[in-house]
């Protein structure tokens, strides 16, 4: 009796979170994360039960194959799901309707040949068998695939490896003792569905939890990016240079103003989408460029910022000046034109700030030096602590205490 109450109420979560995950993955429209494969498996997984609370026990029939064959075809379910989570393109109905057809004829086959012992202990050892993949694939994305989500893949693989460990030891029992084994209320079973049930409890408001993080996570990126470039907004610079200056090893940052020069001719000459082009790439080039842990931005049309860390002065200046050349020597393919469109940018670099209130000091200071930099004839770089005369384009703003302590970092 304990049986079927502990069967029934674990249709009933299966099923109620069936439903649920339907109703998520509607609000989420294009990028499901799964949640649809998510409730199938939920919903093949509860009707396989609601089957086997028909049945009562062991039996040959139609509706004992289609329970064999729902058992297994969730967990692909749920392992397709897991794909999709992840941004793996996989398909659904094609695979488990090729499975659901090669199962049930194996089904009839090992019952012909075999006997139904067999097929029961087939039935326990594929699942162990699925189960066991399903767990290392955890573990193995804890340190690759899905290493911002080690804990919840660590939870989920011991989980997992419970049901695979339980599959294993059922399969050892039929073989060993046959289909007795398999009374409901036999102690081994009861096990097997207090288990059952305690995971149907608990993983699907951790899947749930995992969606809202990914929601969450998406949301805080748009709010902090420039959806143009992919580079830091304003929102997202001041949230990350915080974090930076709140580090106990946070060194005093620089701070680079580029501005593309004559944007406005390249909009007017190509068109606006050529002129968007232009944005991407130069701020491509300024990510490629910087160091790792600098930070990149997009503050404006055509303006972009780069706080260095972990560099003096003479270090951000000679980085100033590689990204300037990075920027001179790109090349942008115009269709329907041989002539490949180039363009250049001014950079104004700040002196060192220590803190997020100094940072307006710092884009002042940037922002004067651009000025004189674009006042100098543009395509350059100018310190804001250079105060040496405007230079011809192309030679160098430096002073010469300032160059010589470039040479000497590189
Ligand atoms: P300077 O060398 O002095 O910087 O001259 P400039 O032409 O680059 O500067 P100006 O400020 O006159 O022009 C900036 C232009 O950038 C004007 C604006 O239409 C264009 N712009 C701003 N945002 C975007 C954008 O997102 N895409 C495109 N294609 N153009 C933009
Ligand atoms: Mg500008
Ligand atoms: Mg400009």
């Amino acid at each position: 009796m304990v049986a079927y109450v502990l069967v029934g109420m674990l249709c009933a979560h299966l099923l109620c979170f069936a439903v649920m995950f339907l109703l998520i993955s509607k609000r989420l429209h294009g990028k499901k994360m799964g949640m649809d494969f998510f409730a199938l498996g939920n919903l093949l997984l509860g009707l396989a039960y609601v089957l086997q609370l028909v049945e009562g026990g062991p039996a040959w029939s139609v509706m004992s194959v289609l329970n064999h064959t729902l058992t297994l075809a969730s967990p692909i379910a749920y392992g397709l799901g897991v794909m999709r989570f992840f941004g793996y393109p996989a398909p659904l109905l094609r695979p488990l309707i090729a499975f659901a057809i090669a199962y049930a004829t194996l089904q009839v086959l090992v019952q012909w040949s075999l006997g139904p012992v067999a097929r029961y202990a087939l039935l326990s050892g594929m699942s162990a068998l699925l189960f066991l993949v399903m767990a290392l694939t955890a573990l193995y994305g804890v340190r690759t695939f899905a290493k911002h989500l080690h804990w919840e893949m660590a939870f989920f693989a011991f989980l997992i490896g419970g049901i695979c460990v339980l599959n294993a030891i059922k399969c050892v029992k039929v073989l060993e003792g046959g289909l007795d084994a398999l009374q409901m209320d036999s102690h081994f079973q009861m096990v097997f569905y207090i288990y059952m049930s305690s995971l149907a409890t608990v993983v699907p408001p951790s899947i749930v939890w995992l969606v809202l993080r990914r929601l969450t996570d998406d949301l805080s990126h748009m709010a902090a990016r420039d959806p143009m470039t992919q580079l830091l907004n304003r929102r997202g610079l001041s949230e990350a240079l915080d974090r930076y200056f709140n580090l106990r090893q946070a060194t005093p940052a620089f701070l680079m103003l580029l501005d593309v020069d004559h944007f406005k001719r390249i909009n007017d000459t190509h068109g606006h989408q050529i002129g968007d082009a232009v944005l991407c790439r130069v701020a491509e080039v300024l990510r490629g460029t910087v160091r790792r842990g600098d930070l990149t931005g997009r503050i404006g049309g055509e303006e972009f910022i780069a706080i260095c860390t972990g560099s003096d002065g003479a270090g951000v200046l000679q980085l100033a000046e590689r990204v300037r050349k990075a920027v001179e020597n790109q090349t942008i393919e115009i269709s329907g034109s041989d002539q490949p469109l180039r363009c250049t940018v001014t950079i104004g670099v700040s002196g060192d700030f220590s803190s997020l209130p100094e940072l307006e000091g710092a884009m002042r200071s940037a922002d004067a030096a651009l000025y004189r930099g674009k006042a100098a004839g543009r395509n350059r770089v100018e310190s804001a602590g250079t105060s040496a005369p405007f230079l011809t384009p192309g030679a160098s703003p430096f002073t010469a205490g300032q160059m010589e302590a470039a040479k000497a970092a590189e």
